[in-house]
């Protein structure tokens, strides 16, 4: 192993070896369903916390060739930490599997509440929240040199409070090494400097076809490589189906969502009830903006985050308190731990997970031939969490200085 400097300091993290096994958890539910794995509620015995945790099939992985998706997710879980990224807390692998601890979002899919609302939207106010919360998420991933393609409702997850966390990172591309942000200096003297996010992705053009129909920007359509730009395009899909309670291109299948992704104008309707009315003109500028069909000219294709952040959509929103303002959506609790896992689907396993019988398969030794030799097991400690102090043993990096890659 060795060791890099972070790019983006996280003062309050501690990477550790990893400190527990399958065997330390016991499967509660299961939550959800990934492409190559499912996620499980799980308790950590002798305690009465409760996790996420998702489990990985390594024959999946091979079969479908998806081991660097793994690997990237796993990079990007342990390099982030912030309030809009789901918290990442172990991560280790058995002879099967490869499993990542995270913390439990109670709220379930941002998706899910959407869809359960009248109009299945929200008023331009509630919108505006989220598509803020977004892109202070997306301004963070890309400062830290990834790209996160896959942004979707049923990515953006819920925390009990109903902040938004993002989670899925298998499609997400990596720049390595991060590119440095630049500043940028205003023109106004109003209007202080600002990091360009840009430039930390900015060499990153990449040409695999990811994301999801409907929300998948013409350059990727067009196979011609994309950039950091295709996540602005997603946020533009995004307000629009927060907004009017589906997407802007929808087609009757993918080829005809395709042609009006790449050829279509897009058209405002009036809000669905119980809003009716019609959207600001500001909100249209926006996701007119974000919806450039040529990445070159798209808002965020110049200096990145901070082009959004400085539309007149966003002029009274502020950015740096976020996280303490009420969030529209206040997801249903009924359990206070959030253990009956109300605000999910109730899902049918099809193949029973076994924790105690995997927890004898875990791998101490990598040997070189493992293809996931790569993945690191590591428990993270992150600021406020009780047992920080107290587990002296092992290896301990101070998160803002260093971080271990393979
Ligand atoms: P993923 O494979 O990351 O796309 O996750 C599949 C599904 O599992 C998500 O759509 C959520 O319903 C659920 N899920 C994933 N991570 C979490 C989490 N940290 N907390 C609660 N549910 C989660």
């Amino acid at each position: 192993m060795k060791l890099c400097r972070r790019t983006y300091s996280s003062s309050s993290m501690k990477i550790k070896n990893v400190q527990v096994g399958p065997s330390s958890f016991v499967k509660v539910r299961m939550l959800g369903k990934g492409d190559v794995g499912k996620v499980y509620m799980v308790r950590q015995k002798g305690t009465d916390k409760l996790y996420a945790m998702k489990v990985l099939s390594k024959r999946e992985m091979i079969k479908r060739n998806k081991i660097k998706r793994a690997l990237a997710e796993q990079e990007i879980l342990m390099t982030s930490n912030h309030p809009f990224i789901v918290t990442l807390y172990h991560c280790f692998q058995s002879q099967d599997y490869l499993y990542f601890v995270m913390e439990y979002c109670m709220g379930g899919e941002f998706f899910r509440a959407l869809q359960l609302r009248v109009g299945k939207c929200l008023d331009e106010e509630g919108a505006r929240f989220y598509a803020a919360e977004v892109t202070a998420a997306l301004e963070y991933l890309h400062l830290q040199g990834h790209i996160y393609r896959d942004l979707k409702p049923e990515n953006i997850l819920l925390h009990q409070s109903g902040h938004i966390m993002l989670t899925d990172f298998d499609l997400s591309k990596g720049s390595s090494p991060p590119g440095q942000p630049g500043v940028v200096k205003s023109k106004s003297p109003n209007v202080p400097p600002w990091i360009d996010t840009k430039s930390c992705v900015g060499a990153l053009r990449t040409n695999s076809f990811v994301g999801t129909e409907e929300y998948i920007a013409p350059e990727v359509i067009k196979g011609c490589g994309h950039t950091s730009a295709v996540d602005w395009w997603t946020l533009g899909i995004l307000i629009y189906e927060m907004l009017f309670g589906t997407t802007p291109f929808k087609g009757n299948g993918r080829n005809e969502t395709f042609s009006k992704i790449l050829h279509t104008d897009i058209h405002f309707p009036h809000q669905p009830a119980p809003y009716g009315g019609n959207i600001s003109s500001n909100t249209k500028s926006l996701i007119r903006k974000l919806l450039q069909k040529d990445e070159h000219t798209r808002l965020g294709s110049r200096a990145g985050a901070a082009d959004v952040k400085q539309h007149p959509y966003f002029k009274h929103i502020n950015f740096a308190l976020l996280r303490n303002m009420t969030p529209p959506i206040t997801p249903a609790v009924q359990e206070p731990n959030g253990i009956d896992a109300i605000n999910f689907r109730k899902l049918q396993e099809s193949m029973s997970l076994d924790l105690e019988a995997d927890g004898e398969k875990m791998l101490q030794k990598l040997e070189k031939s493992n293809p996931f030799e790569k993945f690191d097991s590591l428990t993270l400690y992150h600021n406020g969490d009780s047992d920080t102090e107290q587990d002296e043993e092992g290896e301990e990096y101070e998160a803002s200085k260093v971080v271990m890659t393979a």
